[in-house]
């Protein structure tokens, strides 16, 4: 039998990630690196994206607010200008509104719904034309939320809740109708996972204690555990899985 790890390596592929200055974009830069692609790092904050450069091979740092549809342009642009192709998109930066929906200023909302789902539509449409074009096939992978399939409440996130929820749904939509070109479109729900996101919340006792209640496993998740899931999905060897999204949530989903 062939080695069944070799389907899992990125070699020669090209991956744009968004929000790779910290969290689970940073960390997912890393393990592209660690499996051969090169990682093209998107996000606002450039001087984290130089240092995560400095520190992990095959990371180009290219500064996207993903709001903007210039910048959406001009990342795919400059990426198939630096590397001829674009393979993996990992639709990471996102957001969350930590307010009461009776509380919540309209433009709030909308902000959050720009950011968590109609900036990855965009950037997925662009990577699409290129893949399609490439003939080579591509992965796009979002990242949703256990908050995509339940709502967040008494957490209290409504832009966040509606945007993760049409994630997920936008995910089968464009697998549907992808397939034919090999563009696979999946995503990942995670459960409470320890990032910036989550500092405050995981800080505070109240907050860790409720994140404990509530998922089965009993404690937050790290970055790296969402790694499985993301090359999974990322790489060959998850080549007929479309469509899906894999919770990674230590039970928050099952009960
Ligand atoms: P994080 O705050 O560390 O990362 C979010 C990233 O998105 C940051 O790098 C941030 O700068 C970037 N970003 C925000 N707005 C942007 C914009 N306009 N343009 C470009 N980049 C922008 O938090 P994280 O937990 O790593 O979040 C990554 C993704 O994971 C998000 O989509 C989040 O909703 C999702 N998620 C996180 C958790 C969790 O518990 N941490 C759970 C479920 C889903």
């Amino acid at each position: 039998m062939s080695d069944p790890f070799h389907s899992f390596h990125l070699d020669n592929k090209v991956a744009i990630i968004t929000g790779a200055s910290s969290g689970i974009g940073a960390q997912t830069a890393k393990l592209f690196s660690s499996v051969g692609a090169t990682v093209i790092a998107a996000a606002r904050r450039l001087d984290r994206l130089e240092k995560l450069a400095e520190e992990v091979p095959n990371v180009i740092p290219i500064q996207c607010d993903v709001t903007s549809d210039e910048d959406c342009e001009k990342l795919v642009q400059s990426t198939i200008e630096q590397c001829n192709r674009v393979d993996i998109l990992i639709n990471n930066a996102g957001i969350s509104d930590p307010i009461a929906a009776l509380d919540e200023e309209l433009s709030e909302f909308r902000r959050v719904i720009q950011i968590d789902l109609i900036s990855c539509f965009y950037l997925s449409q662009l990577c699409a034309r290129s893949m399609k074009e490439q003939q080579t096939g591509g992965a796009i992978v979002n990242v949703a939320s256990v908050h995509g399939f339940v709502g967040s409440a008494p957490n209290n996130q409504p832009g966040y809740s509606a945007a993760k929820g049409g994630l997920v749904n936008l995910t089968r939509e464009l697998a549907l109708e992808w397939a034919r070109y090999n563009i696979r479109v999946n995503a990942i729900a995670p459960g409470y996972v320890a990032t910036e996101l989550t500092d405050d919340m995981i800080a505070g006792e109240s907050g860790r204690k409720w994140i404990e209640r509530n998922t089965p496993m009993r404690r937050p998740g790290n970055v790296e555990e969402l790694n499985g899931a993301m090359l999974l999905l990322s790489s060959d060897a998850g080549s007929y899985i479309t469509g899906e999204t894999i919770a990674v949530d230590g039970g928050w989903l099952a009960r």
